[in-house]
């Protein structure tokens, strides 16, 4: 298959350090809120947790190995604050340094791309403890650790992320309690918003004072479509879009919250956007599906982490399945137009003010099986992958600056609230045993990108 994209289109697999790291304890790793989440009964299915994971902090050589053999140009993966600073302030642990450190080099050495999230949801307890992303003293953790990590690693690390999908922390972390640290504050959650945001622009320019280039953000966006044309749909989704999409994405590439938000956040907010508003050289989009958005009343709720949690009572929208698509395994839409949509919306409401966009994270999860033969057979995940990978030809025709696409994920791992059953990898983990078997999708992508390669 050859694909329309520009030569120099940067090809990445994803991951993230709670789903895939392991080594939880020992190794001077502090907790996170996902650890103490993890041991709360009912949180996660199955009572699966991240203690072991993939082991990828012991098998990490095999991890770029596989990588290097699919020949990929980047490899977006998170730094876990708690492994680099135990009690998220203070005194750092030089064993965990180390350890990204030798990560980076081993990267570098097979000519993969470093791209390296700060703050992929593992925040540390002790952070938890003193109030978590309600208090405004966070923002500043996060920017101290930028600090550490930027001065150890900034010479090799290609790309930087202070933050991977604030509206999720916000919305599933401390709005509806599906995710860690699990608060239900309903309402009371836009601070939370705040400080991820202020964190995300203090963070920027620590970097960017450590001698870091080319920072930017995993956001996750999502076309809204009203279920229907009544104007009471169309208000409903226009609400929804405003909180998931346009809370988080105008005050950082416009420098302003979306109308009546300003005097909901706490703090000097002015000069705060002013820091949140710090430019970046791109800005990247996760992208799953679409939303389909009513005005709350009769009808079929969508049980997905899209709409993770038990939504506070009160919310002036609702979302509703999506008819005609195919859905994956997780239940999730498979529409990669709407990938087109996203990237061309943003390309058109920003403007002048957009840097060049990366599709930082796009993936289904199917529960695929090793057949007798050894071999993991998942034609839906290529048919995904291929699909999304000409939606964003299609963007980049219709004069979308789209750069890269990193694929969700490597390998299967730990899919938060939902544990193991989800398989998102291009790579299946055989858990009891640890052993890697590239999937149908990881031989099918090596192919493209060889053939894109040879162009
Ligand atoms: C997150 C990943 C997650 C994936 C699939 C994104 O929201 O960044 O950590 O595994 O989606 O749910």
């Amino acid at each position: 298959m050859m694909l329309n994209l520009p030569n120099d289109f940067l090809f990445g697999v994803a991951t993230a350090a709670y789903q895939i790291e392991g080594a939880v304890t020992g190794h001077g790793r502090g907790r996170s809120v996902w650890d103490t989440f993890c041991e709360q009964p009912g949180r996660v299915k199955n009572g699966d947790t991240g203690a072991v994971a993939c082991d990828h902090y012991h098998r990490y050589r095999e991890d770029i190995g596989l990588m290097s053999d699919l020949g990929v140009g980047a490899y977006r993966f998170s730094i876990s604050w708690p492994r680099v600073l135990p009690d998220g302030t203070g005194r750092v642990n030089p064993a965990g340094l180390d350890f990204y450190d030798r990560l980076v080099d081993a990267l570098c050495q097979a000519e993969i791309a470093p791209v390296a999230t700060l703050f992929h949801w593992d925040l540390p307890q002790s952070l938890e403890d003193a109030g978590g992303w309600l208090s405004r003293d966070t923002a500043y953790r996060l920017a101290e650790y930028a600090t550490v990590v930027g001065e150890r690693l900034g010479d090799r690390v290609r790309m930087w992320l202070p933050l991977n999908e604030p509206v999720v922390v916000t919305m599933f972390g401390y709005a509806t309690g599906y995710h860690a640290p699990g608060r239900q504050l309903g309402f009371e959650v836009l601070p939370v918003a705040h400080h991820l945001l202020l964190g995300h622009g203090l963070a920027v320019r620590a970097l960017r004072a450590a001698g870091c280039q080319q920072i930017g953000i995993a956001s996750n966006h999502t076309p809204v479509w009203p279920a229907s044309r009544d104007s009471a749909d169309v208000i409903a989704a226009e609400t929804y879009s405003t909180l998931a999409n346009w809370l988080f994405a105008d005050p950082i590439l416009l420098g302003r919250y979306p109308e009546g938000f300003d005097a909901a956040m706490p703090g000097p907010v002015a000069e705060d956007l002013e820091v949140i508003s710090t430019p970046l050289d791109w800005f990247g989009i996760n992208y799953y599906q679409p939303a389909v958005v009513a005005t709350p009343g009769e009808g079929e709720h969508v049980g997905t982490p899209v709409a993770g949690g038990v939504p506070p009572p009160g919310l002036p929208f609702e979302l509703r399945p999506l008819p005609g698509h195919p859905v994956t395994d997780f239940g999730w839409s498979v529409v990669p137009d709407g990938l087109r949509e996203i990237l061309m919306t943003f390309t058109e409401r920003y403007g002048p003010r957009v840097p060049p966009l990366y599709v930082t994270e796009s993936g289904c999860s199917y529960h695929d099986v090793v057949d007798g033969s050894g071999r993991v057979a998942d034609p839906d995940r290529i048919r995904y992958h291929e699909a999304h990978l000409r939606a964003v030809g299609s963007a980049l025709e219709s004069g979308a600056d789209v750069r890269g696409y990193f694929v969700w994920s490597l390998l299967d791992n730990f899919e938060w609230a939902e544990g193991f059953r989800e398989r998102f990898g291009l790579v299946y983990v055989d858990y009891p045993t640890q052993r890697r078997i590239p999937k149908d999708s990881y031989h099918w992508f090596r192919e493209l990108l060889k053939a894109h390669a040879a162009r």
